[in-house]
């Protein structure tokens, strides 16, 4: 969907009435809206909803609003294919992405921690004490962990020690070095929580690719999964095939596998049935909930741990004139915490910013897709995808019946086209 204009996405995304005026003319119209020479849109979080967001209404709307982007990190790491650096066939370098390519659309870019909002005076601020005025506020930043359940994971030391790498960055590298370290022989032991958590099928791939790492390089070594889950949450039949066939012996599946604590200083998990047990790398997946500007600030209004949106705007359903995207959303039903899934967000908030803060009308059947790649080795990958649409008796995004689809097999054909699929994301949300 690279440089779609506003009309063709949302041509393509549902019939959408433009009341007789372009997008832009309508924005020309509306000098004064916040009693600002321009509207104002500031969006906190460069990631897939974000970036998205950002660049799709500065394009869409021609620099007729005004668009800043509020990011604390100096340049875009994708969590999709940072699997494949735990496993050792990508570098950090091949899966970064600087934010430069945004400058084009005249989006100002901010390096910073967003802190809190008021919703009053309609004014974001930052941690170094700087206020960003907004008539409307999009925020997508992502998910961060419940420690609360986890005491012994709660000091910065032992999170360095028992790492998640559910963020790529330093902790994927930090994950990849600790597996280089790892004498031959040794156990990697992954934990997975309690669904929902970014990126369902994730924890199964990175069990793969630590396989296929250790079949290489440390045969006598063993992967070892623990799922909190009762059973393999995504794309089971695959996982559980290549498990069984390619790397038979080499991985192990347990499900069931709830956790009270875990002791870094001793890389174990407190099991809540059974014996502790011990890896020689652990990964732990704490259970997740939507980024902490959102639920720092009253936006968390699902199980106070998910935040509940409008699905035809993504506008809080907590608070006025605020839009949330990605991970932090309570999901629709069958809709995956995914990176595809948070760029289709941010394109159909785009378009319905666009029309709030110029008078149009927004699209009352926005449709969205989704597709998710795993690789299982380095070449052989698998995909799963879904279509979504907006059911207006419901309120909510159901899936299109017999959309979507689940590979046959693994194979080499979807490694070129998941390689690809990275490529293009990449720059349709930064270039
Ligand atoms: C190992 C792994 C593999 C994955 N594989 C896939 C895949 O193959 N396909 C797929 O579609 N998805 C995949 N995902 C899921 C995907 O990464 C997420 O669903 C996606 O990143 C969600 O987008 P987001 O915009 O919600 O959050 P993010 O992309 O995480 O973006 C959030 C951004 O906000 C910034 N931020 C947060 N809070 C603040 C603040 N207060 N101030 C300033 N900045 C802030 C963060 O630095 C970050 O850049 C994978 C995830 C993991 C962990």
């Amino acid at each position: 969907m690279n440089s779609l204009t506003r009309r063709d996405f949302v041509k393509s995304v549902g019939a959408l009435s433009l009341a007789g005026s372009s997008a832009v003319a309508g924005i020309a119209g509306c000098a004064t809206v916040g009693g600002a020479a321009k509207p104002k849109v500031v969006v906190v979080g460069g990631g897939f909803g974000g970036a998205t967001a950002a660049k799709y209404i500065a394009m869409w709307s021609e620099g007729k609003i005004d668009v800043t982007l509020v990011e604390r990190g100096d340049a875009f790491v994708s969590c999709p294919l940072s699997n494949l650096v735990v496993g050792g066939s990508k570098s950090i370098g091949d899966i970064s992405v600087a934010y430069d390519g945004l400058n084009k659309y005249g989006i100002k870019r901010v390096k910073g921690e967003a802190t809190g909002f008021d919703p009053d005076k309609k004014t974001l601020s930052l941690a170094d004490g700087t206020t960003l005025p907004y008539d409307r506020l999009i925020l997508s930043p992502g998910i961060d962990f419940m420690l609360d359940s986890l005491p012994g994971l709660t000091s910065a030391d032992a999170r360095a020690k028992v790492l998640a790498a559910w963020k790529a960055g330093p902790e994927t590298v930090a994950l990849r070095n600790q597996l280089t370290a790892m004498t031959d022989g040794g156990v990697f032991a992954i934990h997975i929580p309690k669904a929902p958590f970014r990126c369902p099928p994730g924890p199964y791939e990175r069990a793969c690719q630590v396989a296929w790492y250790f079949q290489q390089s440390k045969p006598k070594s063993k992967v070892l999964i623990l799922d909190a889950n009762e059973d393999v949450i995504s794309k089971k039949g695959l996982f559980t095939k290549a498990w069984g066939g390619q790397f038979k012996g080499l991985i192990e599946y347990r499900n069931n596998q709830e956790i009270q604590d875990v002791d870094a200083k001793t890389n174990t998990l407190k099991m809540t049935f059974g014996e502790d047990l011990k890896a020689d790398v652990l990964n732990v997946l704490p259970p997740m909930r939507a980024g902490t500007i959102a639920t720092a600030n009253g936006l968390n209004n699902s199980n106070k741990r998910w935040c509940q949106v409008d699905w035809l705007t993504y506008e809080s359903t907590a608070v006025k004139n605020v839009h949330i995207l990605g991970d932090s959303l309570q999901i629709a039903p069958l809709m995956p915490k995914s990176g595809h899934m948070a760029n289709q967000h941010g394109k159909v908030c785009a378009a319905a910013v666009i029309a709030l803060l110029t008078g149009d009308v927004v699209n009352a059947t926005p449709m969205v897709a989704n597709t998710c790649y795993s690789f299982i080795d380095d070449k052989n990958v698998v995909h799963v995808s879904s279509v979504h649409r907006y059911d207006a008796a419901q309120k909510t995004m159901v899936v299109v019946a017999g959309s979507g689809g689940l590979s046959a097999e693994a194979n080499r054909t979807e490694g070129v086209f998941a390689n690809s699929w990275a490529r293009n994301i990449w720059a349709d949300m930064l270039t």
